[in-house]
């Protein structure tokens, strides 16, 4: 089969990451990663491996066990991932793990960071949880109303969220609560908290409840619905200032988005390889489908966007450390956005390559094909990224 990648230069730890995980997720095949989807089932094997070779800690400094990596590295990992057929799912079960420690990193007291983060960094424990969305909130995140409430020594929190991913998965979950009313705060991004909630204790205490949220895209990576009652949490797991953890979030947000964007990168070409495969392979009226423009071209097309998308997502995350926030802003929205329209439009054109077969699990593009859908939907919709740049870029005036 061909292998389909883009092409960038890429540096020599950028190599490094590349190789290695590529050589990692060889040993699993199309039908585990379809399995996986079928069965609505967690890709652990996989993620033991790269937790077990250290890459669950590639943003972790080397002082926690850590790989000391950071953004030009990780969307090459994150795209590989994708791209060897694990689609948006498998980067998603990793993606969490990787992301979540970062506030920590930056924000957690000093013997926090050394209890918890060698564990993550070696794969033994897991922050792959983060509960920010909220059924009233939305795209709105300063609208949320879970409250925590200081009490002594341990803050009380009640509330729900809602979307929360991997909760079965994770030992912890970071979680955004307000501390004060958006009501009784000058700035509405002001007055929420961020707090590490150990589950099994939160279990422990019956303060938490949680439904799974039936999906048909990204099946493997379940995502919840959760209820806190009367949740005690010691106020040793405040990380970061009272009333920050609205900007501790944004901190980190535009790196993360840089990754998604080539999550997306790596789903497309997964998709168009197929796509590409098949229309070599597949003859009708006697020659392959592949003869025909009408299959041609949007395949071509597929490619220059991806291509397009992906020189813009591995420049940003060269350039995101030395830019201002709104720069970074900028780039991680647009990165996002194209990535995930061009991967969106590669597994359309796969599918449709396809023929009936499009829609056959066997073949996997319909699997990419839901995962493509749901690229424009998360971690923030389309709409809210052109927001972004309407309004901090072109100097439009904010619509809400
Ligand atoms: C599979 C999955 C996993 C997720 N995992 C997590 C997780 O782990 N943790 C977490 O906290 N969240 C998670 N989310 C939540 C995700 O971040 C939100 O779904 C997303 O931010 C959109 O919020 P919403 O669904 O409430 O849509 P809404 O905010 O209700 O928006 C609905 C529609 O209205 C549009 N819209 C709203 N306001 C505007 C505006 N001002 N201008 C233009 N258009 C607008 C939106 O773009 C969208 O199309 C997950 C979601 C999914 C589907």
């Amino acid at each position: 089969m061909t292998r389909l990648r883009c092409s960038v230069e890429l540096s020599d730890s950028q190599r490094l990451v590349r190789d290695n995980i590529r050589e990692l997720c060889s040993e699993f095949d199309d039908e585990y990663w379809r399995c996986n989807d079928r069965e609505a089932r967690y890709p652990t094997e996989f993620v033991d491996l790269l937790g077990e070779h250290g890459w669950l800690g590639i943003l972790l400094p080397e002082e926690y066990g850590g790989a000391g990596m950071s953004t030009p590295e990780v969307v090459v990992m994150m795209e590989e991932i994708a791209a060897s057929g694990g689609g948006f799912a498998t980067a998603q079960a990793i993606h969490g793990g990787v992301y979540n420690s970062v506030p920590l990193v930056k924000y957690a007291h000093e013997e926090l960071k050394e209890e918890l983060l060698p564990a993550v960094a070696a794969g033994e424990q897991s922050i792959q949880a983060f509960g920010l969305t909220e059924p009233n909130a939305g795209s709105d995140s300063t609208a949320i109303e879970t409250f925590a409430e200081r009490d002594g020594d341990e803050y009380v929190i009640n509330g729900q969220k809602i979307w929360t991913s991997r909760v079965d998965q994770s030992d912890y979950l970071l979680l955004m609560a307000r501390t004060t009313p958006r009501a009784d705060v000058d700035k509405r991004t002001r007055g929420i908290s961020m707090f590490l909630v150990d589950l099994a204790d939160a279990n422990r205490q019956g303060a938490l409840d949680m439904e799974q949220i039936p999906k048909t895209a990204s099946t493997a990576v379940h995502a919840f619905e959760l209820w806190f009652d009367d949740l005690r949490v010691p106020a040793d797991r405040l990380i970061g200032e009272e009333g920050d953890g609205f900007y501790q979030v944004l901190d980190g947000l535009n790196e993360e988005r840089l990754a998604i964007a080539a999550e997306c990168i790596g789903l497309g070409e997964a998709a168009l390889e197929r796509g590409v495969d098949y229309a070599k392979q597949r003859e009708v009226f006697d020659a392959p489908i592949g003869t025909n423009q009408a299959i041609q071209h949007p395949l071509a097309e597929s490619y220059m966007h991806l291509q397009a998308a992906k020189g813009l997502v591995f420049d940003a995350a060269g350039r995101v450390a030395d830019e201002d926030s709104t720069a970074t802003g900028t780039l991680a929205n647009t990165s996002k956005y194209l990535a995930a329209e061009a991967c969106y439009e590669a597994a359309d054109a796969a599918v449709q390559t396809h023929g009936g077969f499009g829609v056959a699990r066997e073949y996997d593009v319909e699997r990419y094909f839901r995962e493509a859908r749901l690229t424009r939907l998360v971690p923030v919709t389309q709409q809210l990224a052109l927001n972004y740049v309407a309004e901090n870029e072109l100097r439009l005036p904010r619509s809400y």
